[in-house]
């Protein structure tokens, strides 16, 4: 009698848990202020809560259609129209998601082979690109500077070969919080088009963007739409991110064999949590995004200032909830090691940049994460003081 030969699959060898995580773990070992994972834990705004709970008490409880429940795909075309300004069919081009990292999966599934190419930019999502990896895509890196991450054409036609087939745009992006302005998106968009690629975008911070900076969203520049899937999810709008509930928008071609694999994979998102968020949606108006984005900005300003004067200088995030800080003077030869360093002195966890560069770049940086209540933020603020 042989011993079964328990192996794991080739897909995702060398692939380990991410840092992100671990460090919320070392965060709860040593009792610490978590603004490592970005774990959003401000109040969900209670017009969600109160639906959804209304939905559970009303036993919605049943699979919906693998693409997601009536209201849900008619809230979420109705706002890709007047927010993203893309005009969307409900019947054909959404498909409901657990998460938009569900989305992610389930296009690279239903789009992309074992071989080909995808372009990412860098400093990049890990989860972005651990996926592709598990998909058997590879990933091509196009690195970005700090301070404002400018983008040019020659760097897309650089890594550009006969096998990329898509390029994934995060924008606000996680972790650098680089808003893609109208002209970066312009040359992305004439890129994909003469090289006939598929552009998957990750706007889960759309409503999260400072001062001048506006979110576009590149379905909509000329000849986007149709390659453009673009996901996005409620996790940061309404502090949801346990939920999981995200979507994908492309046009029906695409959507079709997203909802597919979605299908398979999931059967459908939860339900009564569909339902809840569909009624919140419809019940909230503009002032609650604006209301939102600028307590994201007064919390910015904050954790920047602090950074600054810690010696720790902030590249300050044009969106999204995330940090990028210099901790080059704190002396440690790795980010893991500086991070780690900031944790046991202060107690207050962060995320090593390495996590999210394939270079030496990261080693230098932090990330934090300021999707924290008031006064959680403050005492990881005075902590944050204490490193001067
Ligand atoms: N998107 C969040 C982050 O970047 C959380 C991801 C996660 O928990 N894995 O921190």
């Amino acid at each position: 009698m042989g011993s079964l030969s328990v192996r794991k699959s080739k897909r995702i060898e060398g692939l380990v848990q991410s840092d992100i995580r671990r460090m919320t773990l070392e965060c709860n070992r040593l009792g610490g202020i978590n603004l490592g994972q970005g774990i959003c834990d401000m109040p969900t705004p209670p017009e969600v809560l109160e639906a959804t709970q209304a939905a559970v008490a009303e036993d919605l409880s049943v699979y919906s259609r693998y693409d997601g429940v009536e209201p849900l795909r008619a809230q979420i075309a109705a706002k890709m129209e007047a927010h993203n300004k893309r005009p969307t069919d409900p019947e054909s081009e959404v498909v409901v998601t657990i998460g938009s990292t569900g989305a992610f999966a389930c296009t690279c599934q239903a789009m992309l082979n074992p071989g080909d190419e995808v372009i990412l930019f860098e400093p990049y999502y890990g989860y972005h690109r651990n996926t592709l990896t598990v998909a058997g895509c590879v990933p091509r890196f196009v690195p970005l500077a700090p301070p404002d991450w400018k983008l040019d054409r020659a760097m897309l036609d650089a890594v550009v070969t006969d096998k990329t087939r898509a390029i994934l745009i995060n924008t606000p992006s996680n972790p650098s919080g680089k808003v893609f302005g109208r002209e970066d998106l312009e040359v992305i968009a004439g890129f994909c088009q003469e090289n006939d690629l598929l552009a998957i975008t990750d706007e889960i911070y759309e409503y999260i963007v400072y001062d001048d900076a506006e979110h576009i969203s590149l379905a909509t520049l000329p000849g986007m739409r149709e390659r453009t899937v673009t996901m996005s999810g409620f996790s940061k709008t309404f502090s949801i991110t346990g939920w999981r509930l995200g979507y994908a928008v492309a046009p029906p071609e695409i959507a079709g064999p997203i909802g597919l694999v979605n299908d398979l994979c999931y059967i459908c998102a939860p339900s009564p949590l569909q339902y809840g968020v569909a009624h919140g949606m419809a019940k909230l108006n503009d002032s609650y995004y604006t209301q939102m984005r600028d307590m994201y900005q007064v919390k910015r300003d904050q954790i920047c200032a602090v950074l600054e004067a810690a010696g720790l200088p902030p590249i300050r995030p044009q969106g999204a909830y995330y940090v990028l800080a210099d901790v080059s003077r704190l002396g440690r030869s790795t980010a893991r090691e500086a991070s780690m360093a900031i944790l046991e002195q202060v107690g207050v966890a962060s995320v090593p940049g390495s996590a999210f560069f394939t270079g030496e770049v990261g080693e230098s940086l932090v990330r934090f994460c300021y999707a924290k209540e008031d006064e959680v933020l403050e005492a990881a603020c005075e902590r944050l003081a204490r490193l001067a």
